[in-house]
C-alpha cells in the first residue's frame, strides 16, 4: 500500500483512522476500576430490587382503609404494635386498627398496605393519632420495582459512569468484565528539548509534549508509556520506536513536517507504514497516521497547540473506539462568534476558543493568539471553534459550532492567569 500523496480532508483522515483502529480485549477488574470503562459482558439482574416491599418513609405502616376520612379535626387512633428499624424484619402483621412504627427502607409489615408518614401523625402512650388518609400503596416500595431477577440491566457496550459503578455495586458485582485500556507509547523528537528540570543552554526549550500528549491520553482512558526524547538521528529514532512497539498504538512527536531534520516521517516510513501525513487542517497540517509494527501510529506536529489540536481531532476518537466507546465526537454546540474569525487557505480552522453563556445564549471568542505554539492559548481555551473549509470569515454575531473541550469549563479565566494577547498572527499553518 502507498502514502497517500494528497492532502486528506479532516473527515477522510478521520474516516481512515477509525477504519484501522481495533476495539481491544477484554479483561476482568473489580468494581472500583471500572470506572470510565467499557463492559464487555452482559449485567443481568441477580435478585429483584428493591428485594422486598418496604417504607419509602420514615412513620407508620398501616391498613390505609384504617385512615379514610382523618383529620386534624377528627384524628383515627390506632395501636402502636411494633418499632421497625432498617435492617430488621417484622415480627407481628399489621391488623385492623394497628400500626407498625417504621423507618424508612424497612420491610413492609404483612397485613399493611400504606405508610403514614411521621409528620401526618402525633405519638401518644402505645397508640399513634393519624391526622390524615394514606391509600393503598402510599409511600410503599414495591419488591422489583426498580429491577426484576432475570432483567438484562447493563448490556455490553455500556460506558461506565458513576450510575453504572452504582449499579453494578446493586446487582452484586464485585467484579465485571471491561474492555482493557489502551497502552500508548509517547516518544518526543527533538535535538532542542530538554526535559523540565533540566537546565536550559542556548538553543534549548523544555519538553512540552511528552507531558501534554501523556496527559491527553490519560484524559481519554488510555495508559501514557512515556518513552521521553529521541535525538533527530535515523539510529535513536529506530531504537526508541522499537521500545514502544509492544504498546497498543504508538504516538511520536514533532519532525513530520518537511525541515530537513525532520526525519521521523523517514524512518516511520522505513519501520512501517505511512497512510497519510498531511490533512488538510489549521493548525495541525502535518500530521501522520500509519501502521508500525502491528499497532496504529500517529505522528503528531511539534508545535505544542497544534500537537493538542491534532490528538483531540484524531488521537482522541481511535483511542475511544479502542475501548469499546461508540460516543467518540465531542459534544458540539451553536454560539454566536463575538468577534470576526478569518480563515483564509481553504482549511478546516480549529479556533482555540473561550465559550461562555450571556444572557441563556452561548458566546465563543477567539481564546487569545493563534500561533501554533502559544500555549496560553490553549490553557485559557475550553473549546475549538470549528471554521468549514469553504467559510472565508464569520463575521461578528454569526452562529459558528463550537467542539467543547474535556472538562470544559465556562468559568471566566482565574484573575491573573495568562491574559489574551491580541488576536491574531497567523503563524498557524502547522
Ligand atoms: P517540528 O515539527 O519538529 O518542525 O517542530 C515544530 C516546533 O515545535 C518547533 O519550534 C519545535 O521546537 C517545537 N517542538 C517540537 N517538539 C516539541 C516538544 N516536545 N515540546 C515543545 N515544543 C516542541
Ligand atoms: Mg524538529
Amino acid at each position: 500500500m502507498l502514502t497517500e500523496q494528497r492532502i486528506l480532508s479532516v473527515d477522510e483522515a478521520l474516516a481512515r483512522i477509525l477504519a484501522q483502529i481495533p476495539v481491544l480485549p477484554a479483561e476482568e477488574v473489580v468494581l472500583t476500576e471500572a470506572l470510565g470503562r467499557v463492559l464487555a459482558e452482559d449485567v443481568y439482574a441477580d435478585i429483584d430490587v428493591p428485594p422486598f416491599h418496604n417504607s419509602a418513609m420514615d412513620g407508620y405502616a398501616v391498613i390505609a382503609a384504617d385512615t379514610a376520612g382523618a383529620s386534624r379535626a377528627r384524628p383515627v387512633e390506632l395501636r402502636v404494635v411494633a418499632d421497625l428499624p432498617a435492617g430488621q424484619v417484622p415480627t407481628v402483621p399489621v391488623r385492623p386498627g394497628e400500626a407498625v412504627r417504621i423507618m424508612t427502607g424497612a420491610p413492609l409489615p404483612e397485613g399493611a398496605d400504606a405508610i403514614v408518614r411521621v409528620e401526618d401523625t402525633e405519638r401518644g402512650a402505645g397508640t399513634v393519632r393519624v391526622f390524615a388518609p394514606t391509600r393503598p400503596g402510599r409511600d410503599v416500595r414495591l419488591a422489583g420495582e426498580d429491577v426484576r431477577a432475570g432483567d438484562l440491566v447493563l448490556p455490553t457496550g455500556t460506558f461506565v459512569r458513576p450510575a453504572e459503578v452504582g449499579m453494578l455495586a446493586m446487582l452484586g458485582r464485585r467484579r465485571v468484565r471491561v474492555v482493557r485500556r489502551p497502552r500508548v507509547a509517547v516518544l518526543t523528537t527533538g535535538d532542542e528539548l530538554v526535559d523540565v528540570d533540566e537546565p536550559l543552554t542556548p538553543g534549548k526549550i523544555r519538553n512540552i509534549n511528552l507531558y501534554s500528549i501523556c496527559a491527553q491520553v490519560a484524559w481519554c482512558g488510555g495508559e501514557p508509556v512515556p518513552l521521553g526524547v529521541a535525538r533527530d538521528t535515523v539510529e535513536e529514532l529506530e531504537a526508541r520506536i522499537r521500545e514502544g512497539l509492544s504498546a497498543d498504538m504508538l504516538i511520536t512527536s514533532a519532525g513530520v513536517s518537511v525541515g530537513d531534520y525532520d526525519v521521523v516521517k523517514a524512518v516511520l516510513d522505513k519501520l512501517g507504514h505511512i497512510d497519510f501525513w498531511r490533512v488538510n487542517m489549521k493548525p495541525a497540517k502535518p500530521l501522520a497516521f500509519g501502521r508500525i509494527g502491528g499497532i496504529p501510529m500517529f505522528g503528531l506536529p511539534g508545535n505544542p497547540a497544534s500537537s493538542m489540536v491534532a490528538f483531540e481531532q484524531f488521537v482522541r476518537p481511535a483511542l475511544l473506539k479502542m475501548q469499546g466507546r461508540r460516543a467518540l465526537h465531542k459534544p458540539t454546540l451553536q454560539a454566536t462568534a463575538e468577534v470576526a474569525l478569518d480563515n483564509r487557505g481553504g482549511r478546516r480552522a480549529f479556533v482555540r476558543g473561550y465559550v461562555h453563556q450571556h444572557e441563556g445564549a452561548w458566546r465563543v471568542r477567539p481564546a487569545g493568539q493563534e500561533g501554533a505554539g502559544i500555549m496560553t492559548t490553549m490553557v485559557r481555551a475550553n473549546c475549538l471553534i470549528v471554521i468549514p473549509e469553504a467559510v472565508e470569515r464569520v463575521a461578528p454575531g454569526e452562529l459558528v459550532t463550537v467542539e467543547l473541550l474535556d472538562a470544559a469549563v465556562a468559568e471566566e479565566p482565574v484573575a491573573g492567569s495568562a491574559q489574551p494577547g491580541a488576536a491574531g498572527g497567523d503563524d498557524c499553518c502547522t
